[in-house]
């Protein structure tokens, strides 16, 4: 966090805090990684209790009730921090935004932008001629859950590796089967009601 700032209402040097330690005010947002807001460890192997927890602790913090009687730039500085918020905590929580958030931390950008290996692509095809043919879709579900958490458990071995290289590839492929599983249960429910 920034420390060589100063407070836009009292003019006081500030802290690493949310808030002035001079004169209590709500600071404007600043530039802060998902991860630094939420005072988590740099990991992709993330306790989403504790999440949850912060989440909670820091929504409580800027809420706009509290900061009814205050100036309308402290309202407006609450206003843009619970924004950043609910922003940071929904990108946390899901694995591929998670992933690319570590490796755009990296200096790894637009990951899910990249096209997929030849492997990955004639993979993506079998799954998606399965799909395509089967009626039968529990066990592919099944299979593509499980390849999901093979994938998650792998995630966090290139991250605590610093295999940066190999958590993009394995990111692309959690993105598609993210997406291929609610193409699944689409499907499932199409069956169900026709
Ligand atoms: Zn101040």
């Amino acid at each position: 966090m920034q420390t060589n700032e100063i407070c836009w209402s009292c003019k006081g040097p500030l802290n690493e805090g949310f808030f002035c330690p001079t004169c209590g005010t709500l600071r404007r947002p600043f530039a802060l990684s998902p991860f630094k807001f939420f005072a988590l460890p740099f990991a992709f192997n993330l306790n989403l209790n504790t999440l949850e927890e912060r989440y909670l602790d820091l929504q409580k913090q800027f809420h706009p009730d509290k900061f009814v009687t205050k100036t309308s730039q402290e309202q407006m500085n609450a206003l843009s921090w619970g924004g950043f918020l609910n922003d940071s905590y929904n990108k946390l929580k899901k694995p591929v935004e998670r992933a690319c958030l570590l490796l755009a931390e990296q200096g790894i950008h637009d990951v899910l932008e990249e096209k997929p290996t030849p492997d990955m692509m004639m993979k993506q095809f079998e799954l998606r001629e399965q799909l395509e043919e089967s009626e039968q879709l529990d066990d592919l579900l099944i299979e593509v859950q499980d390849d999901i958490a093979n994938l998650e458990s792998g995630l966090v071995e290139s991250f605590d590796s610093s295999n940066f290289e190999k958590a993009k590839k394995q990111t692309l492929e959690l993105q598609f089967l993210s997406k291929f599983t609610r193409d699944i249960k689409r499907k499932m429910r199409q069956l169900k009601t026709n």
